[in-house]
């Protein structure tokens, strides 16, 4: 973390060297030497020589490992301001490039911060349009404000007070969103300092009273992962440390409590060599330290905006404490560390086309800037993608939760308990009530509103923004499914195997049911059940298994008679299910097997509603069908028409027309019919005395629509008295 030492020109160098194999040092010395001729004599308000100062900065540069013309910069940065040097003699002595680094800086120092927030907006403006133009600028700047963080003390408390709160708001921010953690979370410790002396003073004695106890602990726990690992020969990096005062207090605002728990306040680090490692160990920890639920982050699977990537995880440990792990490799370290920085290559000091990736960000915001003229919705979008990662809303009790940006009621409820996600029928958002896909924001107080009967349906996943809530609702919606199936399934074989003097507990009770199942790879009756009722089994596909051939034929001839459809039902069972299941969708139920009543016989865009039926999955009827109003509403179930492409499946439908009896009126029809691509697969004419023909037309038709044109077309037809659909 800091890098505190006392900088002198020597250490500026010999870090420079250690990533510049050919650095070109003596445009650092004779830079070093323009700034301490300029700004000779000067002194800073701790009453040292003013050179202390650009040269900590120049050190801070070469610490995030930036090129030579940026250290140059840090070496110059105060000369235009605060001496007589002027930009022409810095582009004179060090070229263009630097004069124009060393301007910006210049600028960006000169922004006054004010308490208005318009002006603040505009400061904050001009900060990023500077970042847009050379990212150096604002790590020159940064590296900056950190020497004056540190050096804070010397100056007046007003003047305390206003540049960390300035930094807490800007700088730290802008550190995170770069990933140059280090900075960050230094600036954010010194702003504390400064903004909340009295905690902060507190947090340090109490940690200052409690580090041997503390080392201990850590030297214990570190040896026991280390341990640990080793079994599973992965030679790791276990370090242990304080955690920074700011999150300590930030931890202490979220919870509201005292800082009192010695272990609380330490995080654990595991450095690896490489990806499959750090799965491998995350592995081995939670296999000897219970994880804490929800606490699990996979940063490496998804790294954050700032490219930061590491495995998060908290565990039990052996004291009942929670432990805060980071598992990564030390590249993942160096960038998390180093942030954007450390995938910068310069190419005699420019970005080469990888460092383009990483201001990809500042371009973002520098389209934004043309887009958005007003000044302070630019510094709210600007603030909402700084802190665009989470959402902190509170709790009725003012207990925190932290949910993902753009997330909702139904998040917030799972994240307190899976029950209230269930449940959750809306929320009260700072006492008003809202509806389940509100976004919460942060700050929002939110209060559940749950109902006995709720449900989770599929369309809570287009509204949950957490993966936690996802997988809630999806367990939750496959166990639904699960039930219904088993419970249709079941329903199914009873009914089916009924008629050839087969009951479905006998068959299960000798095990004969299982026996016929298992050439279909099922292993328990439940299972059977759940395949029979997703459809993925058919009933007769088990009952030619369990009832012998003949039996089985002699039933056949049997029910002919009274249903023609039977032996096709029994044989080509697999087929009719292909055809039609594809295109209803069941409510809550995946693959079934779908039949259309044959009393009403619906057309993809009638308005329909299904029933199990005993034995044959799911009947589809017309909403309005006689007998589907009069079938057990029980049994109903939600259905849908789940035509993706028009003409996907075609309908049989009989159509009735009654014409004048004239010659060619046959041929009239067919060809009105024909004219929309459809099918004729029967006709039968017949005449009355009065001089009608009645036609009665079985055609093929894709949907309803489609069938709509035809009647009216057949209307418009010179002789045509009435047409009419037929519904059985
Ligand atoms: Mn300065």
């Amino acid at each position: 973390m800091a890098k505190q030492s006392v900088a002198t020109l020597k250490t500026i160098c010999s870090k420079v060297e250690t990533y510049y194999l050919d650095a070109k040092l003596d445009l650092i010395h004779r830079a070093y030497q323009f700034a301490d001729d300029a700004h000779r004599g000067q002194l800073r308000s701790s009453g040292e020589p003013y050179m202390i100062h650009p040269t900590e900065v120049a050190q801070t540069l070469a610490d995030l490992h930036l090129d030579i013309p940026s250290i140059i910069t840090g070496l110059l940065h105060d000369t235009v301001e605060d001496t007589h040097a002027t930009l022409e003699e810095i582009e004179k002595e060090f070229g263009k490039d630097i004069a124009e680094l060393v301007d910006g800086v210049t600028k960006l120092s000169q922004i006054a911060f004010k308490t208005s927030e318009e002006k603040q907006a505009e400061n904050f403006r001009k900060m990023i349009l500077a970042m847009a133009k050379d990212i150096r600028v604002i790590l020159v700047k940064l590296a900056d404000r950190l020497n004056n963080m540190r050096t804070l003390e010397h100056l007046i408390p007003y003047k305390q007070k206003m540049i960390a709160q300035e930094t807490l708001d800007i700088y730290a921010p802008i550190a995170n969103r770069l990933g140059i953690s280090w900075i960050k979370l230094e600036l954010e410790d010194l702003t504390l300092r400064y903004l909340h002396p009295h905690i902060y003073f507190k947090l340090a004695q109490r940690i200052a009273k409690t580090k041997r106890e503390r080392e201990k602990y850590i030297e214990e726990v570190a040896a026991i992962f280390d341990e640990r690992l080793k079994e599973y020969d992965i030679h790791a990096l276990v370090a242990g440390r304080a955690k920074h005062f700011y999150s300590i207090f930030k931890k202490m605002e979220r919870r509201k409590v005292e800082y009192e728990d010695v272990y609380d306040v330490i995080a654990f680090r595991i450095i690896v060599d490489n990806i499959t490692e750090c799965y491998k160990s995350l592995g081995v920890i939670h296999a000897a330290y219970k994880p804490v639920p929800g606490r699990f982050k996979d940063y490496i699977a998804m790294p954050k905006a700032n490219a930061y990537q590491s495995l998060h995880t908290t565990v039990i440990g052996p004291y009942g404490e929670r432990i805060e792990i980071q598992i990564r490799t030390q590249d993942m370290h160096q960038v998390a560390e180093g942030g954007i920085a450390a995938h910068w290559k310069y190419k005699e000091g420019k970005f080469d086309s990888r460092s383009r990736e990483n201001v990809t960000w500042v371009n973002r915001l520098l389209e934004w800037h043309k887009d958005l003229s007003d000044p302070n919705e630019f510094l709210e979008t600007v603030k909402i993608d700084l802190f665009a990662e989470d959402v902190f809303v509170f709790t009725p009790k003012g207990e925190v939760k932290q949910l993902s940006h753009g997330a909702t009621p139904l998040d917030f409820g799972y994240a307190v308990h899976t029950d209230v996600g269930n449940k959750c029928v809306g929320a009260k958002v700072n006492g008003k009530i809202f509806p389940l896909k509100h976004r919460l924001k942060s700050g929002d107080t939110v209060e559940i509103i749950t109902s006995p009967t709720q449900t989770p349906s599929k369309d809570w996943l287009k509204i949950v923004k957490s993966s936690r809530a996802k997988a809630k609702i999806r367990t939750f919606i496959k166990e639904q499914e699960r039930n219904r199936a088993h419970k249709l399934g079941k329903e199914m074989l009873d009914k089916g195997l009924r008629p050839f003097g087969h009951t479905l507990s006998k068959l299960e009770k000798s095990g004969e049911l299982l026996k016929a199942a298992q050439p279909l790879n099922i292993r328990t009756d439940s299972e059977l059940f759940i395949a029979v009722g997703y459809g993925r089994i058919t009933t007769d596909e088990l009952i030619q298994k369990i009832v012998p051939k003949e039996a089985l034929e002699k039933k056949l001839e049997a029910a002919k008679a009274e249903d023609q459809s039977f032996l096709k039902r029994v044989f080509n069972a697999a087929k009719k299910k292909s055809e039609t299941s594809n295109a209803i969708t069941v409510a809550d139920l995946d693959d079934v097997l779908i039949r259309f009543g044959r009393c009403c016989n619906p057309l993809p865009g009638d308005s329909i509603i299904g029933f199990i039926t005993r034995g044959r999955g799911v009947t589809v009827h017309i909403a309005s069908c006689a007998k589907a109003l009069d079938s057990d509403k029980e049994r109903k179930v939600e259905v849908q028409w789940n035509i993706t492409e028009k003409g996907a499946i075609k309908r049989h439908v009989r159509i009735r027309v009654v014409t004048l009896d004239e010659p060619g009126f046959l041929a009239l029809m067919s060809q009105t019919i024909s004219s929309f691509g459809v099918n004729i697969a029967s006709a039968n004419i017949r005449t009355t005395h009065d001089k009608k023909a009645i036609a009665v037309f079985d055609v093929e038709v894709g949907d309803l629509g489609q069938l709509q044109k035809i009647t009216s077309a057949l209307e418009g037809k010179k002789g045509v008295i009435s047409v009419e659909r037929l519904r059985s």
